[in-house]
C-alpha cells in the first residue's frame, strides 16, 4: 500500500532522507523512532509530499507520488495527517474545523459533512463539544478534534508526527486510547512517537531511524528486548 524505494532527500546540501527503502502493507501499525533530526518527521511528510524528495520513488495505493502530478490530489485523497501542534483554526467551531475540507475539498453538501463530523466527534469521545472553540479546549481535546477531523475525509492511511509531545501527561493516554481504538480497527497507521508503550502495544513494527537512514526494524519485542545497534541502545537507554 505505501512503498518507498531508494528514496533520498536533501535539504540544501544536507542530505536528510539517505535511501529509505520502506513497504508498508494495509492495516499495518508502524512506529517510528529516532534521535532529533534523525528525518522522522521529513519521511513521513514525503509520503503525502509536503516535503518533496528528490530521489527514489513512492508509490502509495498503487499510485506514484510526484510534486509535479496531478496525482498528488488523489494520493493525498487517502492519506490522513496530524501533527504535534494540533493546527485548528482558532476561530473556527470544533465542528467548523470538522467540515471545512469535507465541504471546500471534498463537496460534500453541508448536511452530510455535519453528520460525519458529529460521527467522528463522538469516536473520538467528545461529542460534547461540537460548538466550542479549540482554544476553549484542553490539548487532549484539541488533538482529539485534529484526529477526528482527519477522519472526516475517510482516509486510508493516517500519519501521525509525535501527536502526543506538545501535551501533559494526564492527557497523553487519551489521545493514545484514541489512536488505539483506531488501530484495532484496522486503520493503516504510521506514528512517530517516543510513547514506547504504545509502540509495544500496537505497532506490529517499529522502524528506528539515525542521520537519515533506517538503521533497524523489527516487532517491537524483538526491538525494545535485543536492540542491535550502539546508537539503538543508547535511545533507549534515554527514552525509557
Ligand atoms: P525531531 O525528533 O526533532 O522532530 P526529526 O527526526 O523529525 O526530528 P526532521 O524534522 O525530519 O527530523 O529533520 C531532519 C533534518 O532535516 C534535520 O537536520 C532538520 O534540521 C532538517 N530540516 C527539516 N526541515 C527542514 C527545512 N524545512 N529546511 C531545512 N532543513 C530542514
Ligand atoms: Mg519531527
Amino acid at each position: 500500500m505505501i512503498a518507498m524505494r531508494g528514496v533520498n532527500k536533501w535539504f540544501g546540501q544536507m542530505r536528510v532522507l539517505a535511501d529509505i527503502n520502506l513497504t508498508v502493507a494495509e492495516g499495518e501499525k508502524l512506529v517510528i523512532c529516532g534521535p532529533s533530526g534523525s528525518g522522522k518527521s521529513t519521511l513521513i511528510r514525503c509520503i503525502n509530499q509536503l516535503e518533496h524528495h528528490q530521489m527514489g520513488d513512492i508509490v502509495v495505493n498503487g499510485i506514484k507520488v510526484d510534486a509535479e502530478l496531478k496525482t498528488l490530489d488523489l494520493v493525498r485523497r487517502d492519506i490522513g495527517m496530524v501533527f504535534q501542534s494540533f493546527n485548528l483554526y482558532p476561530h473556527m467551531t470544533v465542528l467548523q474545523n470538522l467540515m471545512l475540507a469535507q465541504v471546500w475539498v471534498q463537496g460534500r453538501k453541508r448536511r452530510d459533512a455535519e453528520e460525519v463530523a458529529r460521527h467522528y466527534l463522538d469516536r473520538v469521545h467528545i461529542p460534547e463539544q461540537a460548538d466550542k472553540f479549540p482554544a476553549q479546549l484542553s490539548g487532549g481535546q484539541q488533538q482529539r478534534v485534529a484526529i477526528a477531523r482527519a477522519l472526516c475525509t475517510k482516509p486510508k492511511i493516517m500519519l501521525f508526527d509525535e501527536p502526543t509531545s506538545a501535551l501533559d501527561p494526564e492527557m497523553i493516554k487519551e489521545v493514545l486510547d484514541v489512536m488505539t481504538e483506531l488501530a484495532t480497527e484496522g486503520m493503516t497507521m504510521i506514528c512517530v512517537t517516543h510513547e514506547m508503550g504504545f509502540a509495544r502495544n500496537v505497532a506490529n513494527r517499529v522502524i528506528f531511524m539515525d542521520a537519515g537512514r533506517i538503521v533497524e526494524q523489527g516487532p517491537p519485542a524483538e526491538f525494545f528486548s535485543n536492540p542491535q545497534s550502539d546508537r539503538a541502545k543508547l535511545f533507549l537507554s534515554q527514552v525509557r
